[in-house]
């Protein structure tokens, strides 16, 4: 099967799109590119990816292929593909797409499944399903892998389990972990394309609102930093004390989703977890609260429990869903509870996605590289790729820090005044 995107004709619409994202991701498209297009590190390597088809995303595969590598591109939510992008992203020489918005359960796998069947060398993933995919079904495939990568904390969940089982079959990269993704993307990324989401499908005005969030990880925080800039009131919920704790003293109020179901304008899930707002939250919100997810998949809200408690149900604008409910309540759920930010806008701007993509194009040479030399477990991605990532993106930013003397680093290494 040759490329599968909804239209062909909008690749030019595609083209310029990319070109935007380019211009704002000098470190993969151009400082890694153009060592990459010198040394060619992927020449021949098959490169499986399930990702976010966006204007970013194109910008690391076309620079994976001009490292020579030829490249399978899979969606990695049914609802995030930028079509334009995958149709500009199909006519290019190494790179093979499947992904259109709005495709079905069974459509959105069976891309995944033409990336795994194709044998890839390395896999690049985001969320997990396709390594899922790979150890489930095809564990003879997945033994062939030279080793993996893991764009999102939910996907490195499962790669850990799979290590704690014993079942993992090639090394896999932690993308997701490192201090220039984790630090930036989850949280400056997440942060602004969330509201921007929830903008662009909603309109409202954000000042004065009562925000709830639900987990205050890395995007979490990002979430609730940027809504209290836009002048809302955030509460914050969670399960773990410590970061309870954190958002006390950051300023948030904290406290139960039971109780904040009551008092909330706009909630938004960041958990990873599943089932964080259900029934008994739906039973006592406001009339015309707001529900986003910006977390993992359609779990976070749960949404059978809205559908099973409504009484009538209809769109009334893109991307936003009304629930009535018995007693005349509505409730209106974005992005049928997918991720809001890849859903109602566009994801991460790309100077963010800049440093994740950097780290995955870098990780990706680093297992070719050590092929046959890493064990079947999840790996930190290299301090050096790590810094090295926060070093290219200073200097696009034309910004230059200090060095340590010789006398310092000798005073900050020894115990001795
Ligand atoms: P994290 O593990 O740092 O944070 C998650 C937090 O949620 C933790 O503090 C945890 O204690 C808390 N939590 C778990 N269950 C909860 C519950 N029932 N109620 C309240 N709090 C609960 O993870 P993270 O890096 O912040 O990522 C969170 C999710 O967002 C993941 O699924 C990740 O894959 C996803 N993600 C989405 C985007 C995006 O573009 N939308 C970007 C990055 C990550
Ligand atoms: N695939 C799952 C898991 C969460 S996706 C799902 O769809 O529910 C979250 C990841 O999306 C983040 O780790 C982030 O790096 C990535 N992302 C955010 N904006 C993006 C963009 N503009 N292009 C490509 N990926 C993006």
């Amino acid at each position: 099967m040759a490329s599968r995107v909804r239209d062909p004709a909008l690749a030019d619409r595609g083209a310029l799109q990319i070109e935007w994202a380019e211009m704002h991701m000098p470190v993969v498209a151009k400082f890694i590119r153009e060592r990459f297009t010198r040394e060619k590190p992927l020449q021949g390597v098959r490169i499986g990816a399930v990702l976010h088809v966006t204007k970013e995303t194109a910008a690391l595969v076309r620079t994976l292929a001009a490292g020579g590598a030829e490249v399978r591109l899979a969606a990695s939510n049914p609802l995030s593909t930028q079509d334009d992008v995958a149709a500009a992203l199909a006519r290019e020489e190494g790179i093979e797409v499947c992904a259109w918005r709005g495709m079905n359960e069974e459509e959105y796998f069976s891309c995944i499944r033409w990336v795994t069947e194709w044998r890839p060398n390395i896999v690049i993933d985001d969320g997990g399903d396709l390594h899922a995919m790979l150890h489930r079904e095809y564990p003879e495939i997945a033994a062939s892998v030279w080793g993996g990568t893991e764009e999102t904390t939910t996907g490195v969940i499962r790669l850990r389990a799979m290590e704690k089982d014993g079942v993992l079959k090639y090394p896999a990269i932690a993308v997701n972990d490192a201090r220039t993704k984790m630090m930036f993307d989850n949280r400056y990324g997440t942060g602004q394309s969330t509201i921007d989401g929830i903008l662009r499908a909603t309109n409202i005005l954000f000042a004065g609102k009562v925000v709830v969030v639900a987990g205050y990880g890395w995007v979490g925080r990002g979430i609730a930093l940027r809504a209290r800039g836009m002048g809302a009131r955030v509460i914050v919920t969670e399960v773990d004390p410590i970061r309870a704790l954190e958002a006390v003293m950051d300023g948030f109020d904290v406290m139960p989703m039971i109780e904040a179901a009551r008092r909330g304008d706009v909630f938004i899930t960041a958990t990873g977890d599943k089932k964080v707002i259900r029934r008994e939250h739906f039973e006592v919100m406001k009339d015309g609260a707001i529900l986003a997810n910006a977390g993992h998949f359609n779990v976070e809200i749960w949404v059978p429990d809205l559908e099973e408690m409504a009484v009538a149900k209809r769109q009334v604008r893109p991307y936003v869903t009304e629930y009535r409910l018995t007693d005349g309540r509505r409730i209106y759920l974005l992005a049928e509870g997918r991720l809001v930010n890849l859903v109602a806008a566009e994801g991460h701007p790309s100077e963010v996605m800049d440093m994740s993509f950097a780290n995955q194009a870098l990780s990706a040479e680093y297992l070719v590289k050590n092929r046959g030399k890493l064990e079947p477990r999840v790996y930190v991605v290299p301090r050096e790729i790590d810094e090295e990532v926060a070093r290219l993106k200073l200097k696009a930013m034309g910004i230059s820090i200090d060095t340590l003397t010789e006398e310092q680093k000798e005073y900050l290494s020894s115990w001795q005044l």
